[in-house]
């Protein structure tokens, strides 16, 4: 599946707030938007001050663009992810979040074994993880209560997974619906995420409305 390959700064920029897209640069002083608190392009500085509180679709696309950006998903497959929302019991905006933490890619950056997504995007793709003991490579592979995800046995002895612990000690805890095992390597999905163990800034509400007009 296709991906953004572009400058990721400067879509943090655009969204006027840190989407922690770049890991431990993201908390340093280097990160751009605290360095250029305008929005990119040749005009961002005067855009800065034209800034006010936008039209109602202005406000429902910034939000849509926000989740998109964090999850690192294209347009299309995002639209896929709202009709998959759209199609399960319960609130569209809640569902859209469950499926969205539920990508591999976001599990693995969810249980503290990469710096950012798009770190943990790459791990996948490069093969180092197996779900339920069978070798994954789909970052937009979509886990279930009950999967284990693992280290896989030959990557252990790589650099970096050797040095995981030191690493994690720098990065947020596990949340409550994954169950780590530092040990044997092994994250273990307990339940279905819910809306209260997203801890973004987002408004789903308003990506509701967005997909709706
Ligand atoms: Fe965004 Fe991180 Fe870049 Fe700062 S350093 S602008 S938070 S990606």
């Amino acid at each position: 599946m296709a991906r953004y390959t572009g400058p990721v700064c400067k879509l943090c920029r655009r969204e006027g707030e840190k989407l922690f897209l770049k890991g431990a640069r993201c908390l340093s002083p280097k990160c751009s938007v605290e360095r250029r608190a305008y929005p990119p392009g040749q005009h961002g500085k005067d855009a800065q001050f034209r800034r006010g509180r936008g039209s109602d679709y202005a406000l429902q696309l910034r939000e849509k663009q926000k989740a998109r950006r964090v999850y690192g998903v294209l347009e299309r497959q995002f639209r896929r992810y709202f009709g998959e929302a759209l199609r399960r019991p319960g609130l569209t905006g809640s569902n859209l979040l469950t499926i969205l933490e539920t990508r591999l890619d976001n599990v693995v950056y969810r249980l503290g074994w990469a710096d950012s997504r798009n770190h943990a995007r790459q791990i996948v793709q490069h093969g180092h993880i197996a779900v339920n003991g069978r070798r994954t490579n789909v970052p937009s592979y979509l886990v279930r209560p009950g999967d284990v995800i693992t280290i896989r046995e030959g990557s252990r002895k790589r650099p970096y997974f050797k040095e995981l612990r030191s690493y994690m000690e720098d990065r947020p805890p596990a949340p409550e619906w994954l169950g780590i095992d530092l040990d044997a390597m092994t994250g273990t999905v307990t339940r279905e995420p819910e809306r209260r163990d997203v801890d973004l800034p987002l408004n789903e509400q308003l990506i509701v409305e967005y997909y709706s007009r």
